[in-house]
């Protein structure tokens, strides 16, 4: 049983759209949005996934069996499904059945994490790719909470993992070259994306950001579905 978010019209946070960000930015997918997050970034653009003092988890959360996720996210008609949250892998026991049923319809599986904790070897080879999201300091999160060395030493040894870093000031570059050192990822799989949820802030972010992209030999990406829709639940 998954512990998916639960959208207003009550309905489980399942939708097809294109992917936002990162390397398959643009990609049409369907995204299964989970609920429930170990990390409390202060910047957070989906807080009705873990933030119980300000949402009520019983209207929040819908539970699923994997074969009504599964029946949902065919309806979806699209090859990549992307798993996100709140933290995926918080549920990885359940996302195991989910994942091998999503690659027996011939699905195309990422799954978007902060690489806080270290994935179950049955999941991960269903995974095509990972979405990586180290969270800095400036999420507000305690360095042993948002830092896990065995869990970032394993996805920066993957090549289907891809880290993306949520930018908020030039001040937090320092901190990604110093991760990125550390773990030894290559520069070709560390994407800085600005954090925003207004196209006038990723206009101004992206405008220094694109530059050090380019300095530093990282990827840049923006959000495409804040310069479509806006800060919009479920595009
Ligand atoms: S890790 Fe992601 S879902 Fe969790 S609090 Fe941070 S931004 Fe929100």
């Amino acid at each position: 049983m998954l512990k998916l978010s639960r959208l207003p019209t009550g309905e489980p946070e399942i939708f097809t759209s294109i992917q936002g960000e990162g390397v398959t930015a643009g990609v049409p997918s369907t995204f299964v949005r989970l609920s429930l997050c170990s990390l409390h970034c202060g910047f957070c653009d989906t807080p009705y996934t873990w933030d119980w003092a300000r949402y009520n988890p019983k209207a929040e959360i819908i539970r699923l069996e994997v074969p009504e996720v599964l029946h949902r996210v065919a309806a979806g008609g699209t090859r990549n499904v992307v798993v996100t949250g709140g933290e995926p892998l918080l549920q990885q026991r359940d996302l195991v059945p989910l994942a091998a049923g999503l690659k027996s319809e011939g699905k195309r599986i990422e799954v978007e994490t902060s690489g806080t904790i270290l994935p179950d070897g049955a999941l991960s080879a269903s995974v095509d790719q990972w979405n990586v999201s180290p969270k800095l300091a400036s999420s507000g999160n305690e360095s042993g909470a948002r830092e896990v060395p065995a869990a970032l030493t394993w996805f920066a040894a993957q090549s289907q993992a891809y880290f993306k870093y949520v930018v908020t000031a030039p001040d937090d570059l320092a901190e990604v070259q110093g991760q990125v050192a550390r773990y030894g990822v290559p520069a070709e799989r560390v994407l800085l994306m600005p954090e925003g949820t207004t196209t006038a802030v990723l206009a101004e972010r992206s405008a220094w950001l694109v530059e050090r992209c380019q300095a530093l030999g990282y990827r840049f990406t923006t959000r495409l579905h804040v310069l479509l829709w806006g800060d919009k639940r479920g595009r």
